[in-house]
């Protein structure tokens, strides 16, 4: 294997940048250092984390907009998506910041002494994250670990490893100590293998596909290493007869192709009432007609290009025999581009179950609210979804009955920081976000104190 790699704009198909490939030696320093590092930190005052985290914080607010400009350069990501994403990141470090002070463990009554938990830290927690938000899944994983006392080793995308190269440099000058949080670039199979493998690793959080998140659940498991594991989706946009249509049709483009489908929470599959099936397609197709695509760097462009000539490929390959009803539009040229699709698709179609990961929506009917329901659940995953609805107990029905991690009524939202994010069914196992997520990185040890002679 070559010891670099060749960092491509998406946009223009240019070459940018080489960016070395670690061998497992270079990882395994990483790991030895994250170990030595780890020590010192969890030994610190719980205030000590929280001011340094604070100060990375402050670090990544300073730099939103080279952070921003690096993402457009190198994931195709419209500047105003990339600013909120570099933002997003700041967010979520002081967020967690907040947490080293509020680990509380428990007192537990007892006879003949005093019974206590603590929350402790992992060790070195091994994080690996997909191409698709380079900064924003990254940071999920290493503000709470941090806060919770753990060094983390960083694996980006090989496609996207920019951002958090420029993250891990920020970290240190922000005064983290060296060695507590290391950016290690290279391939999933020898750097994020040895995540896996390596003995000082004592968590892994792995964002990706369910193909590769499945064996590294195989690895962890046989490592007895818990992971987190966020997959990929198949999200239902369900709108029934009494949602407010304009509505609905008018967000519905973002809802799925924003960063050009690339987003595992897409709304992939539209799911529409019968009764309003026609309607609602022609409400949906001149909004798709005005989705802009085109250059990232104009403030006024909502979708890029897709990541990769090979990903292009891929999602093209998905149109084969599709019904289109209709498409948006996408710069001529060099660059990945690909233009917006709608297709009417059929339950069991491949469009209708696998994940595209590109910006093309499959368009299906339903009858009734328990064949909207049915219909929603008919993949093998469940992540996100979202319901239109203007009747408040069907909304709650429904939402109850989608077996899906983040639903959102009337609205597409996914990604709060402070409420909890995580897939059910081949799209996850376990959660990232939220009040609790420094939490997930400890494990509770219990501790008797005698207080009376045995
Ligand atoms: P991927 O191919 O599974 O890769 C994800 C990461 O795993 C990359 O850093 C990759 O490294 C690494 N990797 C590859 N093979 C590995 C192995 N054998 N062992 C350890 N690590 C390995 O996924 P992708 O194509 O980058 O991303 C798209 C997928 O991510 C979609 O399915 C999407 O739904 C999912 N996703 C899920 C969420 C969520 O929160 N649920 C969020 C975003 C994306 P290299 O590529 O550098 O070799
Ligand atoms: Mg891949």
């Amino acid at each position: 294997m070559s010891a670099t790699f060749t960092v491509i704009n998406p946009a223009t198909a240019q070459p940018i940048r080489e960016i070395g490939r670690a061998s497992l030696d270079e990882v395994d320093d990483a790991i030895a250092r994250a170990v030595r590092a780890q020590r010192a930190w969890a030994g610190s005052a719980p205030v000590a984390r929280a001011d340094a985290l604070r100060a990375f914080a402050r670090a990544v607010e300073d730099h939103v907009e080279e952070l921003a400009q690096l993402e457009v350069l190198n994931s195709g990501h419209p500047i105003g998506s990339a600013r909120w994403e570099a933002a997003h990141v700041a967010q979520v470090l002081n967020f967690y910041a907040g947490a080293p002070e509020r680990l509380s463990g428990q007192q537990i009554p007892v006879a003949g002494g005093l019974d206590v938990t603590f929350h402790e830290p992992y060790g070195v927690v091994g994080i690996i994250v997909p191409w698709n938000f380079p900064m924003t899944i990254a940071s999920w994983g290493f503000a709470p670990a941090l806060a919770a006392g753990n060094a983390v080793v960083l694996k980006p995308a090989e496609l996207t490893p920019l951002t958090a190269l420029r993250l891990g440099e920020l970290a240190l000058e922000a005064g983290m100590p060296e060695g507590l949080f290391t950016v290690v670039t290279g391939s999933g199979s020898v750097v994020g293998q040895r995540f896996v493998s390596h003995p000082d690793v004592r968590k892994v959080v792995f964002t990706g596909s369910t193909g590769v998140g499945t064996d590294v659940a195989a690895g962890c498991a046989r490592n007895l290493k818990p992971v987190t594991l966020e997959l990929g989706g198949k999200s239902a946009n369900i709108v029934f007869d009494d949602a407010d249509l304009e509505l609905a049709a008018a967000s519905a483009p973002g809802a799925v192709f924003d960063n050009a489908g690339q987003d595992c929470c897409a709304r992939s599959r539209i799911l529409v009432q019968r009764s309003v099936y026609d309607r609602f397609l022609e409400l949906l197709e001149p909004a798709v007609r005005d989705w802009q695509v085109g250059d990232p760097a104009l403030e006024s462009t909502q979708m890029g290009p897709l990541i990769s000539a090979s990903h292009r490929s891929t999602v093209a390959s998905f149109l084969d025999g599709a019904d289109v009803a209709f498409r948006g539009s996408a710069p001529e040229g060099d660059g990945f581009w690909f233009a917006p699709h709608v297709v009417l698709a059929s339950p069991q179609d491949r469009l209708a179950q696998e994940e595209v990961f590109g910006p093309v929506v499959a368009v299906l009917p339903f009858d009734d609210e328990a064949d909207g329901i049915r219909l929603a659940n008919d993949t093998i995953y469940g992540l996100a979804g979202s319901i239109w609805t203007e009747n408040l107990g069907r909304a709650v029905r429904v939402s109850r009955a989608v077996k899906s991690g983040v639903l959102s009524v009337n609205s597409h939202s996914s990604v709060r920081y402070w409420t909890p994010f995580g897939g059910m069914k081949a799209s996850g196992l376990g959660g990232e976000l939220g009040p609790d997520a420094a939490e997930h990185f400890t494990e509770t040890k219990n501790v008797f104190f005698a207080t009376d002679a045995p």
